[in-house]
């Protein structure tokens, strides 16, 4: 039936990769197309900031799959090429001018750094962390005695912190707000983060921002809005992200905050799907829409949107899930708090030594829940998340959390 029809991929992340691979082991016999701007095959983010950093794991382990399933699966690929128009009436994309057919497209070109242009235009080292390639520069810069500074106090600060750390560089974090991470995790969570920092000798500095940035012989003198002053060998901005929907847009795509999409990750263009980092999709279980920009969601979506191309009617209601590596913390993290916030905390386990779960909740009922250096919980905190609903016995650390999920059934 799908042998005359072309399926085009725009993006090679790894919600791309992973839709091409659900595509063909659903029996998808039809012309697949992958287009990529990076030059790579598909390959996953999370390593570039972790074990691709520190040097303990390979590039070719961060691969989707391995260079020669795409021959065996027939999937012509197109890397390196950017594509650069989608015209949703004529059902064409335009890449390297020439234009490609498709019955249905997928859109999944990811996110973009935020610049930060006193950075770009002081004429000091300044890098991002999104490409192999930036992770291979930041790499490079990380020795002993190297003065690194980051700005912005999120994943991609505090992960590269502590590679930086760990190979013997000088740390400074630059954060806008009172802690790092505090508008993901809340002070009573986040605060364990920074001390787990300043523990690892990172001068953590909060509520400043950077106002001036000189350049000299290779060296940037940083000064804060505090007053203070810090010298760097090498800038990184971690500032956050933006969703690439330049392409959407043109074509006239419904955008807010991303490509808007149904909970079958569907756009307001029947045939066209979008997932990963720019899919501002409606999730069922929280009722509203939601842009989600981790590793498991783009594999999740991936997979959903290609299901879906296939006319398979299936609703993406995987709850937003991520995890960090840094020193020897090892987290976990599944729900969303929402626009609302959460207005209760409840912290078990022993969050001084770093082993701990945490639990927010508005109105009684559970939001999200993570878990420090607890990996068992993982099971009874996807239980007890999953539910969105008020949970019994959570704050009574007599009861154990897989009580209290088993409690639940
Ligand atoms: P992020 O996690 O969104 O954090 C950005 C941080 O920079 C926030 O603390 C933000 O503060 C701060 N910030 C924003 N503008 C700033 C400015 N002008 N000056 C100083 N600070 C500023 O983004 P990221 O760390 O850049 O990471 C990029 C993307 O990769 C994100 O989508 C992230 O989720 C993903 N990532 C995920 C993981 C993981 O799941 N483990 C690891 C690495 C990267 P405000 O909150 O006040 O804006």
């Amino acid at each position: 039936m799908t042998a005359t029809q072309a399926f085009v991929i725009v993006g090679a992340g790894l919600a791309a990769g992973k839709a091409v691979q659900e595509l063909r082991e659903s029996g998808f016999d039809g012309h697949l197309v992958l287009y990529g701007a990076e030059s790579h095959l598909p390959y996953e983010r999370p390593p570039l900031s972790k074990g691709y950093l520190t040097g303990d794991d390979s590039f070719e382990s961060a691969l989707v799959q391995p260079p020669d399933w795409y021959d065996g699966h027939d999937v012509d690929l197109r890397l390196g090429t950017r594509v650069t128009a989608v015209d949703p009436v004529a059902r064409t994309v335009t890449a390297a001018g020439a234009t490609q057919r498709y019955d249905k497209l997928l859109l999944a070109p990811g996110a973009r750094p935020r610049h930060l242009a006193m950075a770009d235009d002081s004429g000091a080292p300044v890098a991002y962390l999104r490409t192999v390639e930036d992770s291979d520069l930041i790499r490079s810069r990380l020795h002993v005695g190297r003065r690194l500074v980051i700005v912005g106090g999120g994943w991609i600060g505090l992960e590269v912190a502590a590679a930086a750390r760990r190979a013997g560089a000088h740390v400074t974090i630059l954060e806008a707000l009172d802690l790092p991470l505090v508008r993901v995790l809340g002070p009573e969570v986040a605060r364990f983060f920074a001390a787990l920092h300043q523990a690892h000798g990172v001068d953590v500095r909060v509520n400043t921002e950077v106002s001036d940035i000189a350049a000299n012989a290779g060296v940037a003198s940083v000064t804060l809005t505090d007053g203070s002053s810090v010298e760097a060998d090498l800038l990184v901005v971690g500032i956050g992200v933006s969703p690439d929907t330049t392409l959407a847009e043109a074509a006239g795509l419904r955008t807010e905050n991303g490509v808007l999409v149904d909970d079958q990750l569907r756009s307001s263009e029947p045939d066209i799907y979008a997932a990963g980092d720019i899919a501002n999709a409606y999730h069922p279980l929280l009722g509203r829409h939601v842009r989600v920009e981790h590793w498991d969601n783009a594999i999740g979506q991936g997979v959903v949107a290609a299901q879906n191309m296939l006319g398979k009617e299936v609703s993406y209601d995987r709850l937003p899930y991520f995890f960090s590596d840094q020193y020897d913390l090892g987290m976990e993290y599944l729900g969303n708090v929402g626009p609302d916030g959460y207005d209760q905390v409840v912290l078990r386990g022993t969050p001084d030594e770093g082993t701990f779960t945490a639990f927010w909740l508005r109105q009684g009922r559970v939001l999200a829940g993570m878990h420090a250096n607890d990996w068992d919980a993982m099971d009874s905190i996807r239980h007890i998340v999953r539910g969105q609903r008020m949970v019994p016995d959570l704050d009574d650390e007599s009861v154990s959390l897989t009580q209290i999920a088993e409690g639940l059934d």
